[in-house]
Parts: structure tokens; sequence; C-alpha cells
């Protein structure tokens, strides 16, 4: 029997998600030798064993790897004189080598593993209810590393030395703790102290938890810091303290997330699809939104107008500890209104007072906060709403090597990505740059990601939208490093995203149904069919154009659009005296706008669109949250009926007209169930979209429909386009590891631009 020798490369998230135990534990099971050790270019293992055991293990790791792991590659490396491994025939965890270049993916925060968990709940093990346990398989990472390499000197526990019993553990290679940057235990690492609303100390360790779980019982409202920053906590049971958190931070209607104690819980609250309680217990542990089961004995106050409610498993040991009262919480993100989740002790005490009555707060430092993520369960996989902890920042891969580009993003949903090599780092979901707080937010995080890897972007992509505040923010995070730039239309940038969301290069069909984008002719475009591919497109399709009147306020009153949509699908007078009907108190008003809407911009928005015929159905008129209206539409939705939409074609660009749909709806309002109109209204958009689909397709040549934009987080409109598009032999692209919402915006910039100055 001969034995070969390999060393390999492994590239990608490898390092801070327990992939060296990972290793060492297949090596042994396999009867590998070898060793493994962390270098700032990935993880080098080298190998002895014969050749087809060696390549059966490489394949093992790559299937296998741990769930936070994420391989990007695994070379051979020839001819490396350097051998390190000083004796074969046993497998070792080495000490890491560290060089220049930095190589090493950063990994997201993970969610407590169940050997933590164990450990938790023994009474006998030294970490009993140590609300900081955790390991090299989980625990915080991308929240509190402040440079690279992943080294304890680098993360904010830096301000705790080791005690002597963690230490041993951090230097046994065998140890489930070895090198876990965020080891700690009672005697060395971090506390927690709940507070009053004024700082005033009430309690430390188990006390403050056992104060705490009181205090929520009794209505009280609770500031809770948790790895990415503040939740707000209240009893989910309590119609009295939602209402409470309601007026003093989220307002009458917007859903709040809740963390359920564990599946069962989860089970007894929503209706849990395999799916679903998969995304729910995943170590990224994003909110998952689920069908409500009535009678669940929640306060119906959580999610109003809702069918779906946001539910979370604890992530973090502390969470463990808290819910073992609760059968759910109350978890939204700490801020006030649209500013950035809070994430430091002061802040929290100066912003929050206002909102919590109590404090429960620890001393390890957040250096990169961050929100939970938002994840829709679709068939087998899921939409994500927000991409944030857990995933960020994970890499997608770009088609091609790219030089180092910043994509600036959108600005209500804004985000920023930065591409290296073939890979792209979208930043996480930031907010709304409106909010000035968002826009340091945002050169913070973005700074952060550059310093981390060293990238220093000579490219910039950014929105055509001559305000956007993005385009600022990233201009301001690179100072005066690009030296080239690109305004990438809005809609274009969807549609990159997708596909390369999809990793689809070829010629596409953009959807692309979103708010509103900024047009080449300078129009509010937003319901927009593109062909093309990443290094051009050509408009061929749209919406039907209308009127936008006043703006801003058409967004937050639905029902100043849909006079827009009443107008355009009859004459000014019927409008006008629909108007009246659908809602009398703004029946002065309506005449006024109606009368001077030709000046209003014009848009082909199809989220607007969706507001409008919520408004008319007289489901929603004024919004009190971004997306309500259309939300609470599709909540709504059932039947069979579809209502007719039109398609014409004017030298070649074609029209998907809502006009007779508009008509059929308004002329059944009375005779007719609101929740049988509004599955109309989807049914019909959707066939219509896939007739039109079917005509691009043959005049183009394309099968490949990317659906992209904000639009596409209504299941029902994408679960029926989807099948219909399929139906016509096309081929649907959605999104996978990216938000279809203008979260995706950024990095469909910096494929635009990658297409653009690859060289
Ligand atoms: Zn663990
Ligand atoms: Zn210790
Ligand atoms: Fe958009």
């Amino acid at each position: 029997m001969s034995l070969s020798y390999k060393k390999v490369l492994v590239s990608g998230i490898v390092q801070g998600v327990g992939f060296r135990p990972f290793c060492a534990r297949t090596a042994l099971e396999m009867g590998v030798a070898g060793a493994v050790r962390n270098t700032s270019e990935g993880v080098v293992l080298e190998l002895e064993g014969e050749a087809a055991l060696l390549d059966a293990y490489l394949n093992r790791l790559e299937t296998e790897q741990p769930d936070a792991a994420h391989i990007t590659s695994i070379e051979i490396i020839e001819n490396d004189e350097s051998r390190f491994v000083p004796a074969f025939g046993t497998f070792s965890i080495e000490r890491s080598i560290r060089r220049e270049e930095q190589k090493v993916l950063i990994p997201p925060d993970i969610a407590t593993c169940d050997d933590c968990l164990a450990e938790l709940e023994d009474p006998e093990n030294r970490r009993y209810h140590y609300p900081f346990i955790n390991c090299t398989n989980c625990g915080p990472r991308y929240t509190i590393i402040k440079d690279l390499p992943y080294d304890r000197p680098l993360t904010t526990m830096s301000s705790f030395p080791l005690c002597e019993r963690c230490r041993e553990e951090y230097e046994a290679p065998a140890d489930r703790r070895f090198h876990a940057q965020p080891n700690a235990c009672s005697d060395c690492g971090p506390r927690l102290e709940l507070t009053d609303s004024r700082g005033g100390m009430l309690a430390t360790g188990d006390d403050a938890i056992a104060v705490l779980v009181n205090d929520l019982l009794q209505g009280k409202i609770a500031a809770i810091k948790g790895l990415g920053g503040f939740h707000l906590a209240c009893d989910a049971r309590s119609d009295t303290a939602v209402e409470m958190l309601r007026k003093r931070k989220d307002g009458p209607h917007k859903p709040l997330a809740i963390m359920v104690r564990d599946v069962e819980a989860a089970d007894s609250i929503v209706v849990l699809s395999p799916t679903a309680q998969r995304l729910l217990g995943s170590t990224r542990r994003p909110i998952v939104l689920c069908p409500i089961r009535k009678g669940n004995g929640l306060s119906p106050r959580l999610a109003p107008g809702q069918t779906t409610l946001g539910i979370m498993l604890p992530y973090t040991p502390l969470h463990h500890l808290l819910m073992k009262h609760f059968r759910a919480l109350v978890m939204t993100s700490a801020n006030r209104s649209d500013a950035p989740i809070v994430c430091e002790n002061d802040a929290a005490l100066r912003e929050l007072s206002s909102i919590a009555d109590i404090f429960l707060m620890h001393n390890r430092d957040i250096h990169m906060p961050i929100d939970d993520s938002v994840v829709m369960p679709y068939g087998k996989s899921a939409i994500l709403i927000r991409r944030a902890r857990g995933f960020v920042p994970s890499p997608v891969s770009l088609p091609f090597r790219a030089p180092v580009i910043a994509g600036a993003g959108g600005e209500m949903k804004a985000t920023f990505a930065i591409s290296q090599g073939n890979l792209v780092f979208p930043g996480q979901f930031l907010g709304d740059l409106k909010q000035l707080e968002t826009v340091v937010f945002y050169k913070r995080a973005m700074t952060h990601l550059l310093r981390l890897y060293n990238l220093h972007p000579k490219y910039l992509a950014y929105d055509m939208h001559p305000q956007y505040l993005s385009t600022h923010a990233a201009k301001e995070s690179l100072g005066d490093a690009a030296e080239e730039t690109l305004a990438v239309q809005h809609h274009f940038a969807h549609m990159a995203a997708c596909m390369i969301d999809n990793g689809h290069h070829g010629d596409t069909i953009g959807v692309i149904f979103d708010g509103t984008g900024y047009g080449e002719d300078g129009a509010l475009w937003g319901g927009e069919f593109l062909a093309g591919n990443l290094e051009g497109y050509r408009r061929i399709a749209s919406l039907y154009q209308t009127s936008l009147p006043g703006g801003e306020k058409a967004i937050l009153e639905p029902w100043r659009f849909a006079l827009s949509l009443l107008k355009e699908s009859f004459d000014a007078e019927t409008a006008i005296a629909l108007g009246a009907t659908l809602w009398p108190e703004y029946s002065i008003k309506a005449r006024a706008i109606v009368n001077t809407m030709h000046s209003a911009q014009k848009t082909t928005s199809c989220g607007r669109l969706f507001d409008g015929v919520s408004a008319i159905l007289g489901i929603r008129s004024v919004i009190s949250y971004d997306g309500q209206a259309a939300m609470e539409l599709e909540a709504v939705a059932r039947g069979r009926l579809a209502a007719p939409f039109a398609l014409s074609c004017q030298e070649g660009f074609w029209i998907l007209d809502w006009r007779p749909a508009i008509r059929w709806i308004a002329d059944r309002i009375r005779s007719v169930e609101t929740s049988v109109l509004s599955e109309a209204f989807h049914r019909g958009l959707s066939r219509s979209v896939a007739e039109l689909c079917e005509i691009l397709s043959r005049r183009t040549g394309i099968r490949h429909i990317a659906l992209s934009g904000g639009v596409w987080q209504n299941k029902r409109l994408l679960s029926l386009t989807e099948r219909l598009l399929r139906r016509r032999g096309l081929i649907p692209l959605i999104h996978h590891s990216l938000s279809p919402n203008d979260e995706c915006v950024s990095v469909g910039q910096v494929a635009i631009g990658a297409a653009k100055w690859r060289k």
C-alpha cells in the first residue's frame, strides 16, 4: 500500500465555525493522518493516506461541512516545500500561522450549539446558567470582531483576560473551545446587570434574570441587550403590554416579532411547515414568517391585519435562560422609529428610557450592530425579507474575477456591497438613509468591512437617482479613493442582482416590480420589463404609466394614488364621485388632487399599484408602516376569479395595462367580496405578466425571467407567476440568498460594475 501526501488550502468561512475540529473528527473516523491549521489565507490541511481515501476525505469536507461554514474553494498546493507536520500517523490541530495578505472570510454570528446548551443546563458544569457560554461551534463572531485575524485581542473580548481554566480549554487542540475567541466563564467573562431606566442597578447575575422575568410578567417593557443590539421585550400574551409598546414605539400596526421558547411552543402559536421548522432551527436563527394559528393565546395586537407572524427561536444563552419562563415574548429591534438598532449601554439608557421600564445589559461590547434577519418560507426554500444577522458577512459569487468595487445601494432599504476576486460581500440591512443616524451607521459599517478585508475600492457603482443619500454616504466612506464611477439604473441593478443570485449570466428578461426607482427618462419607474445581461439592457415593456400625486404623501396615503388609478381607468368626474363614496373624509381634497393630477410626476410603479388597489377595496387607505397596504391586500386574498388586464404594443414597446382590472374591480366593490377581488387582482396580474413574458421571450429568444423588486415579496403573486411562467416553458429566476427588495440593489450595482471594469 502506497501512501500519498496532499497539502490543500480550504478557503471561505472556515475559521471560527468549528471547522478544524470537524476536519480532525472526520480524519480520525476515516483513518486519514495529518494536520490542520488556520492561516491568513484559509485552513491548510496536510494529509497522508491512500489517494482514493484522501479524495473521499476532501469530498466529505465539502459535503458535510459544519452548518456555519461556507467553503468557497479547496485547492491542492503543489510542490510546497514547507511541510509543517512533524509526525504522521495521527491527526492534529496545529497552531495558526499568520501572513501578510488576508483572505480568510469572517463568519456570521452563530446560534448557541447543543453542546453548550447541555452545559448551560447542567448544574454540575462550571458554566451552569452562564449567559455567555460559547465554543468554536457557536457564539458571537461578526458583531465582536474589530479587526482580522480573528483572534481574541482583536475582538471586544480583549478586555476579559482568560482565567486559568478557560485558557487551558483555549489552548488544548482537542477541546471544543480550542481557539474559541469569545470563550469565557463566570470567573473571567462578561456579566449581566439589570437597571432601571435611569441606569440605577437593580440586580446582577441570576437575580437579574429573575427580577426581569417578574417585571415582564407584570406587563413591563424591557430593553434586552442581545447579540447584534438591543431588543424591546414584553409579554406577548398581554394586550396591555403590547399596546403600551406600540404607543411608546412602533405605531399602531407594525407587525412585532416574537421569540418563542422552542419548536413545540412555535407549533402551538403558528402553523409550522417542515420548511419553516428547518429555517427556524438553523444556526442563522432568522425571524420566520409563519401563518398565525387561531386561538394561540397571544395578543391579537401583535400583527393586526396580517395572517402571518414573525417568530424566532432563542439564539444566545441569555435568550435560553430567559425563555424558560415564557412561551413567547415580543422581541422587536430597539430603536427610535426607523433609526438603526441601539447597541451600546449608554445609548440604550439615553434613547430608550421613554420606551423601556427596565434594562438588561452586559459588558461585552457589540462592535458591529446588526438586526435580526427575516425570512419567509417559500416551498422548500425561503425568500429573504431582511438579510442581516446570521447571513452577513457571507459572500455571494460573481461569474468572473472583478477588481475591488463598491456598490452604494438604494436609499430606503440601504445596503452596500464590496467585491473582491469572484466574491461580493453584501453588507447588512442598514435602514432608511433619510434618518441621519442611518447615514452614520452606513459609513461605519462600510468602513469596517473595508478595513477588515483590507480593501481599497478604486471603483464605485451607485444608483442613477441624482439625490440618493447612499451615493453620498458611499463617496464619503471611500474618501477620494474611487477613481472611476458608474451610475446604474435602479431596475437594471435589481435584474443583475437576481442573475447573480441564481448563478445565471446569460441573456435575461427582468420583470422588476418595486416601489419606485429613478428611470432613464426621469420618470419614476417601478413596473419594468428589461432585456439584457450584466453588460447592458433595454427597457422593452412596462406597466401603464400614471400620475403620482403628491409624491411622498401618496406613499403614506394610498387613497391619493388610488384616485390616479380611477381617473386613468374612468375619467376625472367618475374618479371624484367614486372617491367621495370610498373615502368620504377626503372628498374635498380628492377633487383638488384629481384636478391638478396632470402636473404630477409620472410613474409605472407596481408597488404603488398594489397600494392603490388596497385603498380602492377599502382595506387600507392610510398606512402607518412601509408596505402595509400591499401586505394587507395580500393577506385577505382568496378565491378563483381573475381580473382582466390588457397588453398592447406601440413601436415595439409593450404596455401591461391595469385599467381594465381597475374598472372590473370598481364595478364589483358592492357585489363581490373584498377577498375575492383581491385574489382576482393577484391572479389577473400574474396571468398578464406570464403572457407578456412569453411574447417578449418569443421576440428576443430569451427564456430566463428574473423576478426582482420588493413586490416579489408578495408570496401569492410570486407563486402564481412562477407557476404560469413554467407552464409557458419559461425559466423563472427568483432570489435565494439576497432579498428581492432594494437591499439587493448594491450587489446588482457591483455586478454591473464588475462586467464593465474587469480586464
Ligand atoms: Zn457551542
Ligand atoms: Zn474563565
Ligand atoms: Fe427597488
